[in-house]
């Protein structure tokens, strides 16, 4: 019942972004990059003619994840264009929102392999619906006045947290201290270089690996959230104040006064052996676990065991048919456990030596 609940209060969000989108237009300070799913809009000052630096916001990256898009309507309602930074919003998968899924057949966000697929061992070729998002996408997030890629998501389960999660990446960092007052303290990372997912590529990662600033925040839980809503606001208000200003040279800095964010990185996976694998249920995100601790039973009958003393992410609860096997594709993992990333390891991954190489660790 909320599901559709959900989808109802989205169709009326996505007429209300339509509308603002088409007005602005109307006024001269919007132009359409693409008209129709995926849609994008780039608010700029029309009668400056060549490219100019690029902030590009990601929403509905994962169709079911309405909550920041509702802040993101009224912000854009009354922004003006910014005079030296265009920014480029993207709102990408309306057919899956609709119907309160979070992808049709494909999760869009590890379909952004780079043009050449030979690039990434094991790149996905065709993937449906999303896979047409992807070829609209993956051009206009590598475009080369892009400056900075905000990806505004949520998770699937419970959280008690918002959090930045990116590979890490000292321009990325910058940007996320930057962001963070109101928003997020905490940062879930990996070595600079690792991908989140071997072989497939989420649209930060894209464009990261150009080097540019790149990260995704989850900013609550999916769906329609009052902590969602405040926080991208918080977000929104952030990346107005940057708009306001010239781009920097050499990219946002942090700001002096801020606190540093508490850092995680993921330490293990807990694995999906098989179709009738299952965690014990009421896992959230950052619950802690203990060494040992039994999370769950895999697919042969076999306990599933937290490896490390640690915190849980990204617990999973897929759907499950009549016999309690997993309908649909077997998730990646049931749950990740995350420790926390000392200083010190942080300080040897802002070295220069540890600049981003994505492709040459995927191989
Ligand atoms: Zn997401």
């Amino acid at each position: 019942v909320s599901g559709r609940h959900d989808a109802l209060r989205f169709a009326s969000v996505l007429r209300e972004f339509l509308t603002v989108a088409h007005d602005a237009v109307a006024r001269g300070v919007a132009t359409w990059v693409c008209d129709h799913e995926p849609f994008v809009l780039r608010v700029h000052d029309s009668s400056v003619r060549q490219p100019r630096p690029t902030l590009v916001l990601g929403t509905l990256i994962h169709g079911n994840e309405y909550g920041p898009l509702e802040a993101v309507v009224p912000w854009l309602r009354d922004l003006a264009p910014s005079p030296s930074v265009d920014l480029v919003v993207v709102v990408a998968n309306t057919s899956a929102a609709e119907r309160g899924l979070r992808f049709v057949d494909a999760d869009l966000n590890r379909l952004f392999v780079p043009d050449d697929p030979s690039a990434l061992v094991g790149a996905p070729t065709n993937h449906g619906h999303e896979q047409g998002l992807a070829n609209v996408l993956r051009p206009i997030l590598s475009a080369p006045e892009v400056v900075a890629f905000v990806d505004l998501h949520q998770t699937i389960e419970a959280t008690d947290r918002s959090f930045f999660i990116f590979g890490f990446h000292g321009h990325s960092w910058d940007l996320a201290q930057r962001l963070s007052q109101g928003v997020a303290s905490t940062l879930v990372t990996r070595p600079p270089g690792q991908a989140f997912v071997a072989g497939q590529m989420s649209g930060d990662e894209l464009v990261r690996q150009l080097g540019r600033p790149a990260i995704t925040i989850e900013l609550g839980q999916k769906g329609f959230d009052d902590d969602t809503t405040r926080r991208t606001s918080a977000v929104l208000g952030h990346l107005q104040e940057l708009l306001n200003k010239e781009w920097p040279q050499g990219g946002v800095t942090r700001p002096e006064a801020s606190s540093d964010l508490e850092v995680f990185t993921v330490l293990a996976r807990v694995a999906c052996d098989g179709p009738l694998a299952i965690l014990h249920p009421g896992f959230v995100n950052f619950a802690p676990v203990a060494k040992g601790q039994i999370l769950g039973t895999g697919h042969g009958g076999q306990p599933l065991v937290s490896p490390h003393d640690g915190w849980l992410l990204f617990p999973k609860y897929p759907q499950r048919d009549k016999a309690g096997a997993i309908d649909g594709p077997l998730p990646g993992d049931m749950v990740n456990v995350l420790a926390r990333v000392s200083d010190e390891t942080l300080e040897g991954w802002r070295l220069p030596g540890a600049h981003y190489s994505l492709l040459s660790v995927s191989r």
